[in-house]
């Protein structure tokens, strides 16, 4: 329940399975919420709990984000956790400058389906994850990524420090920038003019009608390559292969941390399997217990997953060992043996290691740390390789208290280098200025 399934399925649908009793409530364009307050609008986006609407408020004219939660009752008490942290964070700051989505109200709404808790959020922009795709998972500019990582570390201070929350589910998909990448996606910026009743002749045009028609679509649209001989990849069926790099520029960097359904008081833990899998960190995995310290190292994976447009770590399980031992050994071959102490200190590490401290099924790991691995793969230059390293390798220590905390890491003076190629501002700045975990 608190483990959020694999990252990276944002292009495809939420699949029509799960509209059903229990499941998603389906919406149609136009539908009201709230006693006729809230107007459905377009779908925004959709994740393992819910799917997200932008509505239009008749109360103040403004857009909102309306989050419709499955109605199952586990999936409607994770939604009353999750309305009481956003309120929590929303209470604590009422300037909005913290860099946390704001809860505006919540309601329930009773559907054939039945009694979904739904939420209203302030309306953002896309999630990292699109921004990655966008930009054709080709490595995007660090002043780009320093610009995201303050938010990120803004949000997670505040989330650590001021409040005793700890995230859970960092990662791309769980970050929104503020604006959206399209100007056109955006109702205000495009003038869009409310809808603010049922489209007419629009009767069949209920989300599961739409998903099927989709699902019939693709498939048919894979039919007619495959008969051709064309060759095409699943995710992009209608992109050609000579892609040009696009531009970044003009697209708004801030961003604000989404998604409290597995956050969790650091008080009070309610589950010892966290994270999604690419962002989980190794005590979570070794179930060592965990702390705030678990976001920071997926704020180093999604980082990293900015600059480069690769994850960090992708494991797969493989002949003779499961997907954990494959994170275990991945973590080791950019990061170095995992201190013996730290091995087998878990609940799960007799399943991993034997007692000197080495995995059981994997023996041969290659080292590639990770400033090599930015040149070598990535083509970073040498000194940014190196200074984006020493920002990152201290978050990732595989000792959780080592790790340093958000509020550090915001003054670490990686965040406030400026452009790369231009080696004046750089030199002999970074060597000994590494944060103090
Ligand atoms: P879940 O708990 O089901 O994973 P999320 O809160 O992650 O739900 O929301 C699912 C998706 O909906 C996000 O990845 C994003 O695309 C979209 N979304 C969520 N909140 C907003 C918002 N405030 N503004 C715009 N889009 C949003
Ligand atoms: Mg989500």
């Amino acid at each position: 329940m608190s483990c959020s399934s694999s990252s990276g399925s944002d292009d495809e649908d939420e699949g029509f399975d799960a509209y059903r009793k229990g499941g998603y409530h389906a919406v149609r364009i136009g539908d009201q919420f709230s006693g006729g307050r809230y107007i459905a609008q377009r779908k925004l986006g959709w994740g393992q709990f819910s799917t997200v609407w932008l509505a239009y408020d008749t109360h103040t004219s403004n857009y909102v984000a309306l989050k419709i939660q499955k109605s199952a009752q586990h999936f409607s008490q994770a939604a009353l956790h999750e309305i009481e942290l956003l309120q929590a964070a929303a209470d604590g700051d009422p300037a909005n400058t913290k860099c946390v989505v704001r809860l505006i109200d919540d309601f329930k709404h009773a559907g054939p389906n039945g009694q979904h808790l739904c939420m209203v959020l302030e309306f953002l922009g896309d999630s990292l994850l699109r921004l990655i795709k966008y930009n054709r998972y080709k490595a995007m500019e660090l002043n780009k990524v320093r610009e995201i990582c303050k938010c990120i570390l803004t949000g997670l201070d505040y989330l650590h420090r001021e409040l005793g929350m700890i995230h859970s589910d960092l990662k791309p998909e769980n970050i929104l920038l503020c604006s959206t990448i399209d100007a056109a996606k955006d109702p205000i910026r495009s003038g869009l003019t409310p809808i603010l009743e049922k489209p007419e002749g629009n009767q069949n045009g209920a989300t599961t009608m739409n998903l099927i028609e989709k699902k019939l679509k693709r498939r048919a649209r894979r039919a007619v390559a495959k008969i051709s001989g064309r060759r095409v990849s699943i995710v992009g069926l209608s992109e050609t292969p000579t892609k040009t790099v696009r531009s970044l520029d003009g697209i708004d960097m801030k961003c604000k941390v989404v998604d409290f359904g597995n956050a969790c008081w650091a008080d009070n833990k309610f589950a010892e399997e966290i994270q999604t899998r690419q962002y989980r960190a190794p005590e979570v995995i070794l179930q060592s217990g965990y702390s705030f310290s678990v976001d920071m190292w997926s704020f180093a994976c999604t980082a990293f997953e900015l600059a480069t447009g690769d994850m960090l770590f992708a494991p797969k399980d493989g002949n003779g060992y499961g997907e954990d031992e494959d994170h275990l050994a991945l973590m080791m071959e950019l990061l170095g043996k995992i201190p013996r102490k730290i091995a087998i200190g878990g609940a799960k590490s007799k399943d991993y290691f034997d007692r000197h401290g080495d995995l059981k099924r994997i023996r041969r790991l290659k080292y590639w740390p990770l400033d090599r691995l930015l040149t070598d793969k990535y083509k970073l230059q040498e000194a940014e390789a190196q200074e984006f390293a020493e920002f990152l390798c201290p978050i990732l220590s595989f000792e959780p208290e080592k790790r340093p905390s958000a509020q550090q890491c915001l003054q670490h003076p990686w965040l406030n280098l400026r452009a790369q190629n231009n080696e004046d501002h750089i030199e002999g700045q970074m060597s000994n200025l590494q944060i103090k975990g």
